[in-house]
């Protein structure tokens, strides 16, 4: 199997600490965060929590069915942010990897008409992504494995309850 770049939680935690203070260092101040679900909700809390941005928003966007498997093109599935909020705004789209960056196309081309500026940041960017992210933490050609979706989900054990 062709390697893999493997981020941990523990690693996870520096890097978005990382992106958080390279955003600061810009100068850019986001009046929001638009995370890209479901990787980007992960990497739009740390980011908001470590540049004391409240304001965060959503987006659904399925490209992926497996490993380097995509549908034809990005689909943005409902419900799509209300441009109303993002009028005018200093939008920061987070995102964990621009691969072929069509997805973070998308949702910049969705922002452009509407915000005052729009930046993207990301864990990972690939050489071919169509995208430059403002931000970016590392660069790879490989296929990452996040911590959030290494793991299958959980199945339903009958009697097994958490200690109290
Ligand atoms: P893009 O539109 O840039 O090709 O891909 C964006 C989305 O595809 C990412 O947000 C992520 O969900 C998924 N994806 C792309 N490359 C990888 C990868 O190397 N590993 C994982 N786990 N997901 C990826």
């Amino acid at each position: 199997m062709a390697e893999r770049e493997e981020l941990t939680w523990e690693l996870f935690g520096a890097a978005s600490r990382e992106l958080a203070q390279a955003i600061a260092n810009s100068g850019y101040e986001p009046d929001l965060i638009l995370s890209i679900a479901r990787g980007g909700l992960f990497v739009a809390g740390a980011l908001g929590y470590a540049l004391d941005v409240k304001n965060l928003h959503v987006m659904n966007v399925e490209f992926y069915t497996g490993v380097d498997e995509r549908l034809d093109l990005p689909v943005m599935l409902p419900p799509v942010p209300n441009a109303v909020d993002l009028t005018g705004a200093h939008v920061l789209v987070a995102d964990d990897v621009a691969d072929t960056g069509a997805t973070l196309k998308l949702v910049r081309d969705f922002c452009v008409d509407h915000v005052a500026e729009v930046r993207c940041a990301v864990i990972y960017e690939k050489p071919q992504s169509e995208i430059k992210c403002e931000y970016v933490w590392r660069r790879t050609d490989k296929w990452i494995n996040f911590p959030w979706s290494s793991v299958p989900p959980v199945v339903r054990r009958e009697g097994q309850v958490l200690d109290a």
